[in-house]
């Protein structure tokens, strides 16, 4: 079923609807101007689909930014599956959206998001080639994304400290709220670069591992955004920059991993009036896209590493251009993806 959306900015939005499995969600194709819709597939637990459909939406929106920018052949798309309450079967509902995958006839390639794994994706691959994420094999690109997208955040984090604070990360204070896939590779890059960190997690045996592993000094989830640091990195969910949590964040630059981290984009002239340098979250993270179209292209590992290293450089000309013309590295960013985005749809208009 195609839903007729009143703001019809993305090219399709498909219902998913199928009880047998319980798979019950949207897929949101935002842009195929660069090339086929890619972005993952997330299952989590939504009071309701309009919940659902304003998430699918806005991360659609989102990876055409993070794909256009990070110079990937690739338009943006997402999917999000609402989390069935008490048992499901798991393979079934995977299987049934591989279907419905495969009836998009490529105008979307899934992958992993937030709830879904490897596995996950070997059944939607049992219905459709449309998927990556897949298991890595030999020197090709592919595997867990993760250490990718901390890489890549460490990366943007140097630049900014340079910009914002006029050092590398060593001996800086590093709050990281949320040590899961990408909170604990980045934890794992400071320590080795010297910073000190702060860590934060829901699950305080995460919280509790980085404490061993790196000395971490562990704080309560409501304290960190607030915590005395230099840098602050969201990587758990999104949406933790809010007027609220801004008027109280002590570091001067934020740089994390965590998907549409402003509660709305006001916020980032609110950074901007604190005189806080944000890196856009998909500036940062766009690691982990980089290794799954690499994949889905069968590309080799060198070519992700040379262009997760850009990430750096990328956003270091975003942070000067922002600063040159008085406006927020977000509106920067966003104006650079769309200009990306308009060319190549003139083109093949
Ligand atoms: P994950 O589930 O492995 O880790 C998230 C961690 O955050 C978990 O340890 C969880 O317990 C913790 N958490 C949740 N709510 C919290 C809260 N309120 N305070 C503190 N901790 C909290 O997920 P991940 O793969 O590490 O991804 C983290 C974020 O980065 C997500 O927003 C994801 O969309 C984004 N992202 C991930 C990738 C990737 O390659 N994995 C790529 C791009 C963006």
């Amino acid at each position: 079923m195609t839903l007729q959306v009143p703001d019809a900015r993305p090219e399709e939005v498909i219902a998913l609807d199928h009880p047998q499995s319980g798979l019950r969600g949207f897929i949101v194709v935002h842009s195929t101007a660069l090339g086929q819709g890619a972005g993952g597939c997330r299952l989590w637990t939504y009071e309701d689909d309009e919940a659902a459909l304003a998430d699918a939406l806005r991360l659609a929106e989102g990876m055409t930014l993070k794909n256009a920018l990070a110079g990937l052949p690739f338009g943006g798309a997402k999917a999000v599956i609402r989390r069935p309450e008490g048992d499901f079967d798991r393979q079934a509902m995977f299987r049934a959206f591989g279907e419905a995958v495969e009836a998009l006839q490529g105008r979307y390639v899934t992958a992993e998001d937030v709830g879904t794994n490897i596995t996950d994706m070997q059944n939607i691959a049992s219905q459709t080639a449309y998927v990556a994420g897949l298991a890595k094999q030999g020197g090709r690109a592919g595997g867990d994304p993760s250490p990718w997208t901390a890489l890549g955040i460490f990366e943007a984090m140097k630049a900014a400290a340079d910009h914002g604070l006029g050092s590398g990360v060593a001996g800086l204070r590093v709050a990281v709220q949320g040590v899961g896939n990408v909170g604990e590779g980045l934890c794992a890059l400071l320590a080795e670069a010297g910073a000190h960190l702060v860590v934060a997690d829901i699950d305080p045996r995460r919280a509790e591992r980085m404490r061993e592993a790196y000395r971490a000094e562990v704080v309560g989830i409501d304290a960190i955004a607030e915590t005395n640091a230099d840098i602050f990195a969201p990587c758990a969910l999104g949406g933790v920059l809010t007027p609220d949590s801004v008027s109280r964040i002590a570091a001067r630059v934020i740089c994390g991993g965590a998907n549409n981290q402003l509660s709305s984009p006001d916020v980032a002239e609110m950074l901007m009036a604190r005189n806080i340098s944000y890196v856009p979250d998909y500036v940062a993270n766009a690691g982990g896209i980089i290794n799954v179209s690499a994949e889905y292209l069968n590309e080799e590992a060198d070519q992700v590493r040379d262009r997760v290293l850009a990430i750096g450089p990328r956003t270091r000309l975003i942070l000067d251009q922002a600063s040159a013309q008085g406006v927020s590295p977000a509106i920067v960013a966003d104006a650079a993806a769309r200009r990306i985005v308009e060319a190549a749809r003139a083109v093949s208009a």
